[in-house]
């Protein structure tokens, strides 16, 4: 959430806290507590002051007056009217908004609130105020069925409000996690998975189904450096973007991600790894026929490939040294083409 949603929220925070302060008004009113009708003049003019603090940017100064008025006013209408009420449980709902302000606090920035003081601070309250009803009771009898009425009222709001923070706090987690395992995974440039996380995911194919066949294929575009040299680095992006978008485009039913510099991990499992190479083919005819411009200029861009199937018994590594090897017998004889047969028995063709 940004400053602004924030300032929002606050806004209407407060006018639902305003509207409620003067409703409770009328009822203390209709009841005879005059002294908490005189307390709702400082309540109500503690929020009215806070639209004026929402707008003046100063969130720091209205959260913290704001809560300790709230704690204030739980309290004493507590001691007034008694804990049947339930007006104390209002309590236990600002414990996690006030840790929850204590994260916003230092993610943007802001100077921070002492979530753990601040919540002993309510818990000493909470305890002083229902303590003392318990004790000594009511200083202003109401109806046992109107309080129960608030009792039910006020249980609800709390359960309500605790729920719904909790499903919020649960999405927020949730949300990050999946934002965090993105980024983790993947290469900013070109959007494909990054080597980490294919290492990973090779690792995990070869230690779990046996008799899956598997390829992989390295790609490497051919004289990349000639490429950045001549027509610059952002030209050379551009032609990394662009080959990462043929490859997604073509290469449906493989993972594909950036090993390395202007280096292309690609792996096929199962049914599609008998595809590898009509596919790596077809990468490699469709870059060398494709109009890679940029900046008006035109850039020609070959590929090439050494894709190597998985034998049992090799390691990952092993593995990935076979497709190499491929790939710069490859890079030796001509550069642009496809090579995915072992190098020993191509060398001297
Ligand atoms: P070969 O045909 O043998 O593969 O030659 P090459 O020029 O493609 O290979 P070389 O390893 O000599 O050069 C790779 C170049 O890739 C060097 C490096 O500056 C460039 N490079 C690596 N990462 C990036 C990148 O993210 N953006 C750009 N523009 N260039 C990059
Ligand atoms: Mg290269
Ligand atoms: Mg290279």
């Amino acid at each position: 959430m940004n400053l602004t949603n924030i300032r929002k929220l606050t806004v209407v925070i407060n006018s639902i806290i305003l509207f409620l302060v003067f409703g409770l008004a009328g009822f203390f009113f209709l009841c005879g507590a005059e002294f908490l009708v005189w307390f709702s003049i400082p309540t109500a003019l503690v929020y009215i002051f806070g639209y004026y603090l929402i707008k003046k940017d100063r969130l720091d100064i209205y959260i913290r007056l704001v809560y300790s008025w709230l704690t204030l006013y739980m309290c004493v209408t507590t001691v007034f009217l008694g804990y049947q009420m339930g007006f104390h449980l209002y309590c236990l709902s600002m414990v996690p908004i006030i840790f929850y302000t204590e994260y916003m606090a230092q993610s943007l920035g802001k100077k921070k609130i002492n979530a753990l003081a601040v919540s002993a601070v309510i818990v000493l309250f909470y305890m002083a105020a229902t303590g003392y009803s318990a004790y000594s009771g009511p200083i202003y009898e109401v109806d046992s069925s109107i309080a129960m009425v608030f009792w039910l009222f006020n249980s609800a709001i709390v359960f309500y409000f605790l729920i719904v923070y909790a499903r919020i706090m649960l999405k927020l987690v949730g949300d990050s996690e999946k934002k965090l395992t993105d980024i983790a995974h993947t290469d900013r440039l070109t959007g494909l998975y990054n080597r980490h996380f294919m290492m990973t995911r090779l690792e995990d194919s070869v230690n779990g189904k046996v008799d899956e066949d598997r390829s992989v294929a390295m790609a490497d575009i051919d004289n990349f450096k000639g490429i950045n040299d001549s027509y610059g680095h952002n030209a050379g992006d551009y032609v990394l973007k662009t080959i990462s978008d043929l490859m997604r485009n073509i290469c449906k039913d493989a993972e594909i991600s950036r090993w390395g510099g202007e280096e292309f991990l690609l792996f096929f499992e199962g049914d599609s790894a008998a595809k590898a190479l009509d596919r790596m083919e077809e990468l490699r005819r469709k870059i060398s026929e494709y109009d890679f411009t940029f900046e008006g200029v035109k850039i020609t861009v070959t590929i090439t490939i050494g894709i190597a199937c998985y034998e049992k018994g090799l390691s990952v590594d092993e593995w990935i040294k076979e497709a190499d090897e491929r790939l710069y017998f490859g890079k030796n004889n001509g550069k642009n083409r496809v090579v995915s047969i072992p190098v020993r028995d191509l060398s001297g063709k």
